[in-house]
């Protein structure tokens, strides 16, 4: 299991953790290593592996330290690291979200029960709200989460993040967090898998693409045309003499088709 997916499974699980339990597991060390996971205070139980019947006993504390009653061994000792528990940091898991999408309006805190907004993404002008609420895996969940997002002022775009499941909702986008970011477990890095803008289905304005760029180009090209009085009255001729001059000026480039440049010279004798 990846670190991003392991992480899910203990979000997921909604409460303390004993380490005791992924002892053997590499992520688990890296999440309490980065951030990911604090303690949070004593294990309420663990589990005996000590004798012949597996079972779990509640932690009890006397002078000599922490133990458990087991039927068939007494009382057992438990070393102080082993009753640590833990919590996933959620604020800090938010928090790294958001840093990685670079996004505005963030909230340090749920915003009701356990949705989180991580904040507003802007792509391509149009701007996508992104929550994150730990299990959407039943219709209760979908209600917790909708009337937290009632709360909010209302985004065209929605996401919500979530470490188990994925509920169908009008309107609103979800998606497993473990299936939009990776997580490096060495580094404790966040790596974005799928941009938001995809998993919205918002439109895909380009603006730093090849037409928008030759638009914004071909329209100061043609001002400063206007400006010194040079265009000229045929659209074909102006056209012809318009894409010449965005060849002379940015002669690397293959420069827009006729087509496009009689497009935008037509356009700009319109005033559209
Ligand atoms: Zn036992």
């Amino acid at each position: 299991m990846n670190a991003a997916s392991r992480l899910c499974e203990i979000i997921a699980q909604g409460g303390k953790v004993s380490p005791d339990f992924y002892d053997d597991d590499r992520n688990f060390a890296a999440f309490k290593q980065h951030g990911f996971m604090r303690e949070a205070g004593v294990l309420a139980s663990v589990v005996c592996d000590q004798c012949s019947e597996m079972h779990s006993a509640p932690v009890v504390y006397d002078q000599l330290g922490h133990g458990y009653y087991c039927p068939e061994l007494g009382l057992v000792e438990l070393a102080p690291e082993q009753v640590i528990a833990y919590l996933p940091d959620l604020p800090f898991l938010i928090g790294k979200l958001a840093d990685l999408l670079d996004c505005k309006q963030r909230k340090a805190s749920p915003l009701r029960g356990q949705t989180w907004r991580i904040g507003a993404v802007t792509a391509a002008s149009e701007q996508i709200m992104l929550f994150f609420h730990p299990r959407l895996q039943t219709e209760d969940d979908a209600r917790q989460l909708q009337d937290a997002l009632s709360r909010q002022a209302r985004s065209r775009w929605q996401l919500v993040l979530a470490s188990q499941g994925t509920w169908p909702m009008a309107e609103i986008a979800t998606a497993r967090l473990d299936e939009v970011v990776a997580l490096d477990g060495e580094t404790g890095a966040l790596c974005l898998l799928v941009d938001p803008t995809t998993l919205v289905g918002a439109p895909r304005v380009s603006t730093g693409g090849r037409p928008s760029s030759y638009a914004t180009r071909l329209k100061s090209l043609i001002t400063a045309r206007i400006e010194r009085g040079e265009m000229v009255d045929g659209l074909n001729a102006e056209a012809a003499q318009l894409r010449a001059e965005f060849a002379s000026a940015y002669p690397t480039e293959t420069p827009p088709s006729l087509a496009t440049v009689k497009r935008h010279v037509k356009a700009a004798r319109t005033g559209s």
